[in-house]
């Protein structure tokens, strides 16, 4: 009870903290925005909910350290910052405004109620509203999404639960954070002292092939797809090589087969051990238990999971998949 007692002092005095910590929050979007809560820390820096004063108006308002010279903000920085304020779509959030002093940027961003991980934690036992159509109404707005960027060049690279936000009203589901992994490089640790997850990164990647290209994004989607199902992540590594051992371990030992050229990737070990893999199939029938999925979602799921990343399914395919084809979007484009 001593132990208790001390806790429950340290968390008071933790949540005095960050109460005054809040009331005198001072942005640089300015002083018309009043910090009510803090949302959560991300990768890059600390989001607060913040009210419009003399509006009934809520905005997210993200807080990005600005840690990388002396001489400003890079030009890199600004013209992806840019980018990111033109890539308008229903489902990628809103940019409202950005502010910068020599120490912060600020996002002044849509406010989104919930974030995919968050709905999927809070809704998965609600069987009405958590169903396959529900499923596939969310997989099509992110794939709307994440073809938007794509066609315009750019990749997300750290698409996962806790960045693709909902909105409550219709369930229109909203992308962050992307772009910002080019503009800061994606860290090992994030600003939080959390680990990085790996779980939605493609196996490529873990092998170490430096050119990025749009199927990082498509088999992070696939592993998204899995987790709806199963509603916990799909592979949940511990390190880098407990992730490809995992991935290993379903779709078997890479071989020229599914990897072609294999060998010759950078972090490819020849005494990585053999599995002849259990299949996808059996993988995800053992862990769907409310919700199962039909052959046409699997056949889907699969293609986004191609070990070969050039075999993987794009965005556009995607979304002219007949799986899609009784799709009840609540977005409307
Ligand atoms: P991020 O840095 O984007 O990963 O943000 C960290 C957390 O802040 C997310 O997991 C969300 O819960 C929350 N968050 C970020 N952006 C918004 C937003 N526009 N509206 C509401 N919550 C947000």
């Amino acid at each position: 009870s001593i132990i208790s007692k001390k806790k429950m002092k340290k968390n008071n005095k933790k949540s005095k903290e960050e109460k005054e910590d809040l009331s005198s929050k001072v942005f640089a979007l300015g002083s018309q925005y009043l910090a009510v809560e803090r949302l959560g820390k991300g990768t890059y820096g600390t989001v607060y909910k913040a009210k419009l004063r003399g509006t009934d108006t809520y905005y997210a308002i993200k807080k990005i350290k600005n840690e990388m010279d002396d001489e400003g903000i890079p030009s890199t920085a600004l013209r992806e910052i840019a980018i990111l304020k033109k890539m308008k779509h229903p489902n990628v959030v809103n940019v409202i405004d950005i502010a910068f002093n020599n120490t912060n940027i600020e996002l002044c961003l849509e406010y989104c109620r919930y974030d995919l991980k968050k709905l999927i934690d809070t809704k998965k036992s609600d069987h009405s509203f958590y169903n396959v159509k529900f499923i596939k109404n969310m997989m099509y707005q992110l794939l709307k999404g994440v073809d938007h960027l794509h066609s315009h060049k750019i990749l997300h690279r750290d698409l996962k639960p806790q960045n693709i936000l909902i909105r409550e009203d219709k369930w229109i589901l909203k992308l962050a954070d992307f772009g910002l992994s080019r503009v800061y490089s994606i860290p090992i640790r994030p600003y939080t002292k959390e680990v990085l997850t790996l779980w939605y990164r493609a196996p490529e990647m873990m092998l170490g092939i430096a050119n990025y290209a749009i199927g990082l994004d498509i088999w992070s989607i696939g592993c998204i797809f899995g987790e709806l199902y199963i509603k916990k992540p799909l592979f949940m590594g511990d390190s880098e090589i407990d992730q490809l051992y995992r991935i290993m371990k379903v779709f078997g030992t890479f071989n020229e087969l599914t990897l072609p050229g294999y060998k010759a990737f950078p972090y490819f070990n020849q005494n990585f051990p053999f599995w002849k893999g259990c299949g996808l199939r059996n993988y995800m029938n053992e862990r769907c238990k409310s919700l199962k999925m039909d052959d046409m979602a699997f056949d889907l799921f699969e293609k986004m999971l191609a070990i070969d990343p050039i075999k993987r399914i794009t965005c556009k395919e995607a979304l002219n998949h007949p799986y899609f084809e009784d799709v009840e979007c609540t977005c409307s484009y």
